[in-house]
């Protein structure tokens, strides 16, 4: 019997992506060891890949497995993640006088978020690499993906969650098997929990941004908004801004496929525009030269727990993105996202996370500034759904 079915990755190295250096992609890696920073894949690119061979049969993130990190086929760790559609918001577009309004629906991953794309990967490679549990610090959806790609690769699972996280996504954790640690705190906290606990390394800890992989699953975000739009790209990408693996992760697919000659050496590349909470707003504060790093941001909880996120490792990345893209960023309040998920929900039957509200406010926000224009073509990403968010918002509707 064939037990090893290679695949097709053209993965050939891992690159710190603060100084260049290069590292083994075939060995087991946290954040370079130069920079403490994180490891960015880097694939052979040059070498003829014809759209073609994206795998249509498979309808899911793994099409695009030539650019994926995996190298073989038994060690996926899938549950149906990826290949999310694109659906037109027509009534809010011509309540808006708006050209061309689309959006990424992300909450119909396995366990209602984008996390799941990064998770499979990351455990697919965990396991590819023999590691044998993982642990995470998680404002919610993270840990919930986590538990539930470990339970499928039948790994040990330890999730570190806030306190006051909504119930549901504790007890999803609890229903894959997970091991649940309650902090009082912000996503940091979690995070120094986890440095403590796990301070042999006995775990492997698939933190944002920590390990290489999850980043990689993000990016297919990318690839399928190139493929949905028949290769060519909307003028804005609005994208709610966390730990920033999503925006990171859709500009380094923008690249590669520029490369690989998906896209059209003319294509214009998409403005990228961050969005956070305004009760934690470290991007903005930076972006506005309020300060000069989030080191030392101090964040308050909000009702997107996903954009809990006060000093994200990631932060010079996404800030590179926005420049390199013209983009910008903005916040919004909580407020102002339950008023987005309202007018979601009734004008377009999408009952979306507070995080996708957000975009849509401040996509909002910009054609009201001017800096978005109502002929151009704007692409939300609304990356979970609201189910698991009901404690946050029940009765507001
Ligand atoms: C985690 C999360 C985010 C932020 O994603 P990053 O990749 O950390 O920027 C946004 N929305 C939801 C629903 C999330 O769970
Ligand atoms: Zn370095």
């Amino acid at each position: 019997m064939e037990t090893s079915i290679a695949l097709a990755s053209r993965i050939h190295a891992l690159e710190c992506s603060a100084c260049g250096q290069s590292y083994s992609a075939f060995a087991l890696q946290r954040v370079s060891a130069c920079c403490q920073m994180p490891l960015l894949a880097v694939y052979d690119l040059h070498e003829p890949l014809s759209k073609a061979s994206i795998c249509q049969a498979e309808g899911s993130m793994w099409r695009y497995r030539e650019v994926l990190p995996l190298l073989h086929e038994e060690n996926r760790v899938s549950l149906g993640e990826g290949f999310t559609p694109l659906l037109t918001l027509g009534t809010l577009a011509s309540r808006y006088n708006l050209r061309s309004l689309v959006l990424k629906d992300e909450g119909q991953n396995p366990t209602g978020s984008f996390k799941a794309r990064g998770l499979s990967m990351a455990i697919s490679k965990a396991k590819e690499l023999g590691v044998r549990g993982c642990i995470v610090p998680t404002a919610g959806n993270a840990g919930v993906a986590m538990a539930a790609y470990c339970a499928k690769a039948g790994m040990q699972a330890v999730v570190a969650m806030p306190r006051h996280t909504p119930k549901a996504f504790k007890e999803e954790c609890y229903w894959y098997g997970a091991e649940v640690q309650l902090i009082d705190g912000l996503i940091n906290d979690c995070a120094a929990w986890v440095r403590q606990t796990n301070a042999n390394g006995e775990l492997l800890d698939v933190s944002t941004l920590k390990e290489p992989y999850r980043i990689e699953g993000k990016k297919t975000m990318g690839y399928e908004i190139a493929e949905q739009l028949n290769w060519k790209l909307p003028d804005v990408i609005l994208y709610p801004a966390g730990g920033g693996t999503g925006l990171i992760g859709i500009w380094k697919a923008f690249q590669e496929m520029k490369v690989l000659g998906w896209l059209a050496a003319e294509t214009k590349l998409p403005r990228m525009v961050a969005v956070q909470a305004s009760n934690c707003c470290p991007l903005i504060e930076t972006y506005t030269g309020r300060q000069a790093n989030a080191h030392h941001y101090v964040g308050k909880p909000t009702i997107a727990n996903g954009l809990a996120v006060p000093r994200p490792l990631g932060e010079p990345l996404m800030l590179e993105v926005l420049r390199e893209s013209r983009g910008t960023a903005v916040s919004i309040t909580d407020e102002q996202m339950v008023e987005g998920m309202r007018e979601l929900g009734r004008l377009e039957g999408l009952f979306v996370a507070p995080e996708g509200a957000a975009v849509w406010m401040a996509a909002r926000h910009l054609l009201h500034t001017g800096w978005l224009r109502a002929d151009e073509q704007i692409l939300l990403l609304n990356t979970g759904s609201a189910q698991k968010y009901l404690e946050n918002v029940e009765g507001q509707y």
